[in-house]
């Protein structure tokens, strides 16, 4: 069955290799047999950036090269601009009447974003980005949503808002799945690699800031001495092996354990084989750069045609709740 998908990423950096893992690799696959919609979410950026908008600004262009540079297609997917689809904000406010603070103020990811920010007290706009981001998803009636796992609860509460709309008014809109990833430690080994949080290994780097980045990362905290016995499951580093050198991934286990490799070895062949991951991106990359006439066109087009989706759907929803006043039939 043909799916429509719909992803997206905030537009607060360049993508990294935790994007890559979690969900850039699973839309480049699932272009290939299915409608996939990929956004640029200036919006929910907006959220934590509302007071740095220059950098949402600056990095509008950087996040398409990143789409392209992973091979992303734009003959294949349909790359859009959040903002500017502004029937997502309409449908957001419409979904807000029917969701709760508390469901909110619960939500997990919420919970640890908000720690990670240092909030004390929370906005409302960041409180409520999962119902925003229920509309970008409802929309385009999406039915898969290829994410990584800290958006589980968001999908979850998507699934539940689409739920109550369509039990309130009429069956207008999808249920979605959610298609999850997995998710990559970051450098620091404190948590999941985030853009926002400086622990991250941005899919553009150079093979040198890719060597300084590794060789900074944190380990297994209890190994002093080369041949103290290593503990994988708790080295971020090890983390990368399994998930980007499956085929040597074993053998570093097993000798880590041991003590017989040093972190310097293991991190010398992470390198390695991350260089040979991010080689063909860097290529790619490099045949768009400083094309902005290209990439304009590019995201220009996608929401042109997002925008006309997002206008069918909401004349449907306005008609299921009956808010359709004028409408000429
Ligand atoms: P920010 O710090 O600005 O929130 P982020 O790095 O968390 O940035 P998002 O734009 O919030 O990135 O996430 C985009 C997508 O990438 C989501 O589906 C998210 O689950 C996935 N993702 C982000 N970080 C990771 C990670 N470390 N491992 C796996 N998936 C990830
Ligand atoms: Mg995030």
């Amino acid at each position: 069955m043909q799916q429509r998908v719909l992803t997206g990423d905030r537009v607060t950096g360049k993508l990294h290799l935790g994007h890559y893992l979690g969900s850039l690799q699973n839309r480049v696959l699932l272009q290939e047999r299915h409608e996939c919609f990929v956004m640029l979410a200036d919006v929910q950026a907006l959220t934590t950036h509302f007071d740095r908008p220059g950098l949402i600004r600056d990095h509008l262009r950087q996040v398409a090269l990143d789409y392209l540079s992973v091979g992303i297609d734009p003959g294949k997917s349909t790359m859009f601009v959040q903002s500017l689809v502004p029937e997502i904000a309409e449908l957001t406010v419409i979904f807000s009447m029917f969701v709760t603070v508390n469901a909110l103020r619960h939500n997990p990811t919420i919970k640890a974003e908000a720690a990670a920010h240092g909030y004390t007290d929370l906005y409302y706009g960041f409180l409520g980005y999962p119902v925003s981001q229920a509309a970008d998803i409802a929309f385009c009636k999406a039915t898969l949503v290829p994410v990584g796992e800290d958006q589980i609860p968001h999908i979850e509460q998507t699934r539940k808002i689409v739920r109550r709309f369509n039990d309130l008014y009429a069956p207008v809109l999808v249920e979605p799945q959610a298609l999850v990833g997995d998710r990559l430690e970051g450098l620091d080994g404190t948590g999941k690699m985030s853009k926002s949080l400086g622990n991250a290994i941005a899919l553009d780097c150079t093979t040198e800031e890719l060597e300084v980045k590794v060789k900074r990362a944190k380990t297994d905290p209890s190994r002093i001495r080369k041949d103290d016995p290593g503990h994988p499951d708790v080295c971020p580093v090890y983390g990368y092996h399994r998930s980007f050198n499956p085929d040597e991934a074993g053998e570093i286990r097993e000798s880590c354990e041991k003590g017989t490799i040093g972190c310097t070895a293991c991190k010398a062949s992470i390198v390695r084989a991350l260089d040979g991951l991010l080689k063909p991106l860097r290529e790619r990359r490099s045949r768009y750069e400083g094309k902005d006439a290209f990439l304009d066109e590019m995201l220009i087009d996608g929401t042109e045609r997002a925008r006309a989706i997002a206008k069918t759907t909401m004349g449907e929803v306005r008609e299921a709740m009956k808010i359709d006043y004028f409408a000429r039939k």
